[in-house]
């Protein structure tokens, strides 16, 4: 085992990754160098996810097993949410953790790992500040030289909404946005290392800004970064909230051509009585309204949003009128969890009292019609043709996202023939599955555009 050598797990959301990204770096920086194999690590780190159970559950079970595995001269630091959530608990829980570091700080990685790998502590180090922060521009810098393609960039931490079955208030505080200049900073170095996907991500990328006194913060951070950095080829945008989505967005959305027609909009529920007992915008009629707007201005628009089924007090009508809403609105992409008891939010009172069958019973319902609606929606596209960023190549056939594809959660776009990694290229849409697209290479002499 060399002696200054990490191992990194990095679990949870895309915010999770970006931060095990420059939390890597600031350890590369430090002289350590990153390896694949946990036993060849002297340090070990898993970056926690504390959202739900589920996910709770993976984080433990990492820990536990890289706990169980651990030489005597290797350290074990436990960082992310669960930690920022549950702090000592999870030391209590997974013995052998040698050092605990919240989300907040997770810039204090090298900090914790000195002080860890000195030795002789009794109990395990704990770095759980509260403040909030979301970075700075050192760490364009440090992450431009992992980015592929594609990169995400987080512009705000934390969240201030009153989401009754959500956790992330209580673990990330409430939001802070990143200065304008720090993200275009940041993306110009991602733009010049190669980057030509840049995806912006917050809790609630629709509240960029108000915490810095600016007013539709998202539509004139669009409008400064398609300025600032006009060679970036794609911008995609994440998690939007219902009822901030406004006009003056739409409107960059549909005049900027870097930034994809892709929105991702989390709605929760369609049923206003379901919507406030969550406390989430229950006016379907603005949902209504802004998605018809938006499908009607924003020219081939791929809208994508994920529901919660079994949310307490959720009756046959309430689930039914979600089924309904999602037949007519027929989205691109749906994502569907079945409600999961959290402590500690205001949905906890509540308890959990739909049964775990019929919860189970509504999501395989859910998903199964959705699934139906994609691979039509997906059927449109044949003999299309659609610009696709080139990820990957495998046994003959090249893999890519087009702009209707957000990493890890859509669909891929498989390409007959190779085409360059790292490529934008026209692919004319020869098969469609549930998720996927097939296409060949569009030669450039004899384009045909959507
Ligand atoms: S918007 Fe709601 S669901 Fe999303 S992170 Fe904030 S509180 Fe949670």
């Amino acid at each position: 085992m060399t002696k200054n050598t990490f191992h990194l797990v990095s679990l949870g959301c895309s915010k999770n990754t970006v931060d095990s990204d420059s939390m890597a770096q600031l350890l590369l920086r430090d002289g350590y160098q990153s390896v694949e194999d946990p036993t060849k690590a002297s340090v070990l780190i898993v970056n926690t996810c504390g959202f739900i159970g589920p996910a709770k559950a993976e984080s433990y079970r990492v820990l536990g097993e890289l706990a169980e595995g651990k030489k005597k001269n290797q350290v074990l630091i436990a960082a992310g949410c669960l930690t920022q959530r549950y702090g000592i608990e999870v030391a209590q829980k997974v013995p052998g953790i040698d050092g605990v570091l919240g989300t907040r700080r997770w810039m204090d990685i090298v900090q914790v790992v000195t002080e860890a790998r000195k030795g002789k502590h009794p109990e395990p180090i704990y770095h759980l500040p509260e403040a909030a922060t979301v970075g700075s521009d050192e760490n364009g810098a440090l992450r431009v030289s992992m980015a592929g393609a594609s990169a995400y960039l987080k512009i705000a931490d934390g969240c201030r909404r009153p989401c009754a079955f959500c956790a992330i208030p209580l673990i990330k505080g409430t939001a802070v946005s990143r200065p304008i200049e720090s993200i275009i900073h940041e993306a110009r170095e991602l733009r010049d290392a190669g980057v030509r996907e840049l995806i912006l991500i917050a809790q609630d990328s629709t509240d960029y800004g108000h915490d810095l006194g600016m007013k539709e913060g998202l539509a004139t951070l669009l409008e400064q970064l398609t300025d600032s950095v006009p060679d970036m080829d794609w911008i995609r945008v994440m998690y939007s909230f219902p009822g901030y989505v406004t006009d003056r967005l739409i409107d960059v959305m549909a005049t900027r051509k870097q930034v994809l027609p892709y929105l991702d909009i989390p709605l929760q529920h369609a049923h206003p009585k379901t919507l406030y007992r969550m406390k989430r915008p229950s006016n379907m009629d603005w949902v209504h309204k802004t998605l018809g707007k938006m499908r009607a201005t924003i020219k081939d628009l791929s809208i994508r949003t994920t529901f919660i089924v079994g949310y307490p007090g959720e009756t046959d009508e309430e689930y039914q009128a979600l089924y309904d809403f999602v037949k007519e609105t027929r989205f691109d992409r749906v994502g569907a969890f079945q409600f999961s008891f959290e402590p500690g939010t205001t949905s906890a009172p509540l308890g959990d009292p739909v049964p775990a069958e019929v919860k189970q019973e509504r999501y395989e319902r859910l998903m199964e019609l959705q699934q139906n609606i994609s691979l039509q929606v997906n059927q449109s596209y044949v003999g299309k043709t659609l610009d696709v960023l080139v990820e990957g190549f495998d046994n003959g056939i090249s893999i890519g996202r087009s702009y209707r594809d957000a990493p890890e959660i859509d669909g891929l776009v498989f390409i007959e023939g190779k085409a360059k990694t790292g490529e934008i290229v026209p692919v004319r849409i020869t098969g469609a599955m549930a998720y996927d697209l097939t296409g060949v290479l569009v030669e450039q002499g004899n384009l045909i555009k959507l």
